[in-house]
């Protein structure tokens, strides 16, 4: 069932010919719970509803000739449409190789939106007039070709949810993640105290606060280092 628009703190309009594969987050975990709590709404918009085609095609051949197929121009022209009159002054964004390559700090900016359309393309991708006239961001999540737009969807709905105040409960958790201040995290430790013959750190057992904020600074800053000092070129 369709939601109509409300003050839920960030809502998705998706445009999927695949709105199935979306329980992946809507039906587990974090997201799932953050859209029970009514944090978060997502509703699907499928260009093969609106397809006028007597067998719902949603394919066409490009102009010029070439290999594979694009989507289907006008339903998914009306798709956008009618995600669009439901969500006023929503964010398009198209996901999309070409686009920006996602980072955490895009994400940081992104849950300010609030109202985000993602279109999902398919086959060979979508024309171009779609991007010209209808998109405002296309965002990559890497420089390889997925099949669809669906996970590269759901990997920015997933990493945007955490964000919003509510979703995750201990905020410090969020800010001593991986890319926040540019640097990866410490590394942590569960009980048990020794599993054959590896065991935990000893500061950390120490009780001393001061000790372990500084032993996990330098932990942080050594594995930035190691494993990713371009991060520590962006941070001094
Ligand atoms: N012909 C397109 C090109 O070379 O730019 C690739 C089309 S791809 C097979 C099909 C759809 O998957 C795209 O329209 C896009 O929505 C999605 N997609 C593929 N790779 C992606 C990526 N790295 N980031 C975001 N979306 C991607």
């Amino acid at each position: 069932m369709k939601k109509k628009y409300n003050d839920t703190k960030m809502w998705f309009n998706i445009i999927t010919i695949f709105p199935e594969m979306f329980r992946a987050i809507t039906d587990y975990g974090i997201v799932g719970q953050a859209i029970k709590k009514e944090i978060i709404n997502i509703n699907f918009f499928n260009p093969r509803n609106f397809s006028k085609n007597k067998y719902k095609s949603i394919d066409n051949r490009p102009y010029g000739g070439g290999p594979g197929m694009l989507m289907s121009v006008e339903p998914l022209y009306l798709a956008i449409k009618a995600a669009k009159s439901e969500l006023k002054d929503a964010s398009i964004i198209y996901l999309s190789p070409q686009g920006n390559e996602l980072q955490q700090s895009n994400i940081e900016q992104l849950i300010k939106k609030k109202k985000i359309i993602f279109i999902c393309g398919r086959y060979e991708g979508i024309d171009q007039r779609i991007i010209d006239y209808q998109v405002d961001e296309e965002w990559s999540i890497g420089n390889y070709i997925l099949t669809g737009g669906e996970l590269a969807s759901m990997v920015m709905i997933d990493s945007i949810s955490r964000l919003i105040p509510g979703v995750i409960k201990t905020k410090k958790s969020i800010e001593e993640d991986s890319f926040s201040n540019n640097l990866l995290d410490y590394p942590s430790y569960t009980r048990p105290k020794i599993i054959e013959k590896m065991s935990v750190p000893e500061v950390l057992l120490s009780g001393n606060h001061n000790k372990i904020r500084i032993w996990r600074l330098k932990q942080s800053l050594g594995k930035t280092w190691i494993k990713r000092p371009d991060l520590l070129k962006k941070k001094y």
